[in-house]
This record gives structure tokens, sequence and C-alpha cells, in this order.
């Protein structure tokens, strides 16, 4: 451009700054300017949170979980919004916009393994999005800007892989033995920079150390010792990593260091593929699971939940603060959320609230069934029960001369007898339910995709478990194993505590919006449109 084109062209934007200042001031003129579209994003899962961690722990967030909850746009009645609360169907919907139902991802059995997608280095078994249908986030990016790229970490495969949903980006997890790696889906080899980490072998160097409280114990209101914890054995604090390296690495992700080597790899990662730098949008995700390992062997009010949660907070903030020094903090957005929450230990909470602890056990009433229809000729297996949903094989027990309905009928009367069955509902009749007040029929309606064989569901009172779960855990519709967090932090989000209900579903449209892409296909969810700051007046 010659010298005295430029010289004009300044002097005209000068003008017209100074104008819009005399006319209306500088608060008037920072609106008018557009913000820099965000360069990164930062998706952040944490598996099996609920969303009164951050209230239960709050004064003593002073890390990553506390910077995006005192400084977010974080709304405080956020739901995973289906029946079957796991990881594989929480990881589907985060950043795809779309229930499970329209995911196709419906369970953790029926999730991510594949035998046709050898973990590269071996060991492991097999893990692909092949059963994931539709779109995510980073495809509506990459049809606006293929140069866009993802990066995504966890400890678990489906926590690694399902956000992203099928594209073949980088996608690694942790292999039990050590190392992080992919599968034969993504890629063949391990690119240089994750060779490298892998060779470093963190987790052999853990052998022999503790994990011991991170905060003064008085800071800790929880009983250490309580004997349901843990299977039974080993559920007070020092906990010891094995002395030998190879047992060290093989249980490292039990222990809450984990979710440090996590983000420890995520950075490094954004690091060597140069993710964040624009002009393109980027995305790393990162889903930190080892609150989920804690939760599970402790429960939700153990004294390790509590350490695992403050551990999580100091490594998010080591990791936010490391991001901030090799990336333009104004150009990253952080959403984060759970994949669901977690439900106490039955036998603790009915101590606590003076009432009986319910464990229910279906499959003797589905095997009587079973047993009836094979007297009759039928097939021994003619009724499924999976998950809580319930098929019945409609030909085999016709030709037995039986009428399929009849025996679903009697099988969810008799169901519903059992202690700690909440309800059996036809699915037929979950479309008519009055969805928008009976959370537990429209989370059913949210989970089933339409060419899924299922004629009842089964849903567990609250608090009840299954008898044959020997560890705290989660997986029904009600509402502690869906009420997770759901926050969003960054210039484009106005900060404050938001108490109307919001879907994990709406993530991803209300990030399309501020990085300015278009969804390729419906969504179940919305944009959160209250939580991004105007752009004009
Ligand atoms: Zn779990």
């Amino acid at each position: 451009m010659p010298h005295a084109a430029r010289s004009v062209r300044t002097a005209v934007r000068l003008a017209l700054v100074t104008s819009l200042f005399a006319l209306t001031g500088a608060g008037y003129l920072a609106a008018q300017l557009p913000a820099a579209t965000p360069t990164l994003i930062v998706f952040i899962t944490v598996d099996q949170m609920r969303a009164d961690y951050f209230e239960r722990f709050s004064s003593q967030l002073t890390g990553g979980l506390g910077r995006l909850y005192r400084g977010g746009a974080v709304f405080t009645n956020g739901f995973q919004d289906h029946a079957i609360t796991e990881t594989a169907p929480g990881h589907s919907v985060t950043m795809s916009g779309r229930f499970p139902g329209h995911t196709g991802i419906v369970t953790n059995l029926t999730g991510v393994g594949d035998a046709n997608a050898p973990l590269v280095g071996g060991g492991g078994v097999g893990a692909s999005p092949y059963r994931f249908r539709g779109t995510t986030l980073i495809d509506w990016l990459r049809a606006k800007d293929p140069r866009s790229r993802a990066l995504s970490i966890s400890r678990k495969d489906r926590g690694a892989i399902l956000p992203l949903g099928r594209a073949k980006q980088s996608v690694f997890w942790y292999a039990s033995d050590g190392r992080f790696t992919t599968s034969t889906y993504y890629a063949d080899s391990l690119p240089t920079w994750l060779q490298q980490f892998n060779a470093r072998k963190i987790p052999a160097t853990y052998a022999g150390k503790l994990w011991t409280l991170l905060l003064p114990e008085r800071s800790y209101p929880e009983p250490d010792s309580v004997p349901m914890e843990n299977f039974g054995s080993n559920f007070v604090f020092p906990y010891h990593y094995p002395d030998n390296a190879v047992d060290a690495a093989r249980l490292f992700s039990e222990y809450p260091a984990m979710d440090s080597l996590t983000g420890q790899l995520a950075l490094d990662g954004l690091g060597a593929m140069g993710l964040g730098r624009g002009p393109q949008t980027d995305i790393l995700a990162v889903s930190f699971s080892t609150t989920d390992a804690v939760g599970h062997r402790y429960g939700p009010d153990s004294r390790e939940l509590h350490d695992q949660v403050v551990r999580l907070d100091k490594y998010m903030g080591i990791f936010i603060d490391s991001l901030y020094k090799i990336r333009d903090s104004t150009r990253i957005v952080f959403a984060l959320t759970a994949d669901h929450g977690v439900a106490p230990y039955p036998e603790l909470r009915a101590a606590r609230e003076h009432t009986t602890a319910a464990r229910t056990d279906v499959f003797p009433t589905v095997t009587a069934v079973n047993q009836r229809i094979h007297a009759r000729g039928g097939d021994s297996i003619s009724v499924r029960f999976f998950e809580g949903i319930v098929t019945i094989n409609r030909d085999a027990v016709t030709k037995a001369g039986l009428k399929p309905d009849s025996i679903l009928d009697a099988l969810a009367k008799d169901m519903r007898k059992l202690p700690g069955v909440g309800r059996v509902d036809w699915v037929k009749d979950l479309a008519r339910a009055d969805t928008s007040r009976d959370a537990v029929a429209r989370r059913w309606v949210h989970m089933l995709p339409t060419d899924l064989p299922a004629d009842l569901v089964m849903s567990l009172a609250p608090y009840a478990y299954y008898a044959s779960v020997d560890m705290a855990t989660h997986g029904t519709p009600n509402d502690y194993d869906a009420h997770v967090p759901v926050i969003f932090y960054g210039p484009p989000f106005v900060t404050g505590k938001y108490n109307q209900r919001a879907l994990v579903a709406d993530m991803a449209p209300t990030l399309a919006t501020v990085v300015n892409v278009t969804p390729t296909e419906p969504l179940d969810g919305k944009a959160r449109v209250e939580a991004i700051r105007k752009q004009s007046p």
C-alpha cells in the first residue's frame, strides 16, 4: 500500500474514532468494536462431578475450579437430561449438543469398545466412535475453516473419544500400563511429542510414594475411617502407591495425580501441535476422570473425594496459568461440565437420614418370566434386562403361543413390587407423558434411539442401588446423577450465577455462537444467549 493511501486511511479512521468518542463516549465505542473470535476452546469434562461440589468445597477452591466458578457464567441448574447417566452417553452430549437418543451412545458397554480398532502399541481393548451418530463442534468448525484442529485427552478412552464424535482428530487416552495411546481408528503410530512424553515414564516414578491430604487435616469434616469404602479394605489415609514401578504405573490412574498428568499432557500436546494460535478456532478437550475413580471407591461423602476435588482444583489452576503463559488469554474460552453425578452408598445415606437402604435385584423376576416362557416351549432368554431397558423377543414368544404384551404387563407389575424400583414404564407411553414436568419420562425419551429395541424401562427409586453393585455409583435418571455443572468462562461470557435450567446439550450451540459457526444438523440444545456478552447496545 502506498504511503499516501495509508495515511489517508489512518486519518479517516482517526476522525471516525474521534467523532464516535465525542458523540457517545468510550463505552459505546468499545461496545461497537467486534470482539475477537476465540482461537481456542478448552472444553473440560470432570468425570462424575455433581453440581453441589462447587458450593460444598467453595472456600477451598483457590485453583482452576474456583477460578471458573467465580469468574464464569455458571448455570447452577445444569443437567445431563437423559436416563442412563453413565460416562459414554454423557460425553457424547458434551460437544454434540444432542441427547444420547440422537448420538446413538446409550450405555458404557455399547460405547466406544471396538475390536476392529486396536490400541497403537497393543494392550487393552480397541476403541473407536463407530457407534456415534452425527457431528460435533469440531466438525462445524472445520466445515467453516478446515484449518481448525482438535486435541482430546483423557484417562479413559470414552472420555477422550466421544466429545469429538467421529472426527479423526488427535485423540489420546491412558492405556493403564503407564502410556497414553490412541487406536488405529485415528492413527497407526503416535506423534513424536507423545512418544517423548511416554518415554518420561512419569507414572512409574510414583512407585513407593504416598497419597496424603493436600490441606491440613482440620479442613476435612468427613470421617476418614469408613469401612464401607473401597470394597471394605484400605480406606484410611495415607494411601501407598505400589513399590514396584510396573504396578505403580498400572494403578496410577486410581490416584489424584492422574489428573495432573492428564493436564500436563494436554498442555504438551497443545504446544507441540501449535493449537490456539489462530486465526482459526481450535479445540482442546480434556476429560479429567480421576474424580470418577475416587468417587466409586470411596463415595461422594468421603474424605478421599474431598481431597480429590481440591487436588483437581489445584492441578487445573496450574493448567490454566500455564496455558495463559503460552497463549493469549483474551482469545481463549473455557467450558466445564460433567458426564454425570453420583449417589451416596445407600447404607451410609440411610443411616444419616434415618431411613432404609434399598438395593434391588430384578434378575430373579426376569428369570422367572423366562422360565415360564421356556416351559411353554419358548426360548429361555426371550426377555432381556439391560441397564433398566427390558426387551422381549416377540416372534419367539408368539410362536410359543404366548402374548408378548401380556407377559411384559405381568413383568412390569412384578418389578414394581420390588424394593428400590421407582417405576416401570412402557416405552410406547413415554412420548405421551408430560415431559415438561415428568423428568424421568423426559430423560428416557432423550435416552433411547428410535431404532433401539426397548419395550419397558425401569427406573430405580431415588437413592436405590442394584444389589450387585459393591461400590458407590451413578447411572439413574434421578437428579443426583443428572445435576452437573454447566459453566462458561472467558471474554465472551457475562460472569454470574444463572439459576434457570440449562442442559449440557446447550453447551455446544452456545460455544458455536461465540465462535461464529453454525451447527450442520438439528440440535437438541440451544445457545444460552443470556450468558453471552452483547456486542452492540
Ligand atoms: Zn463412573
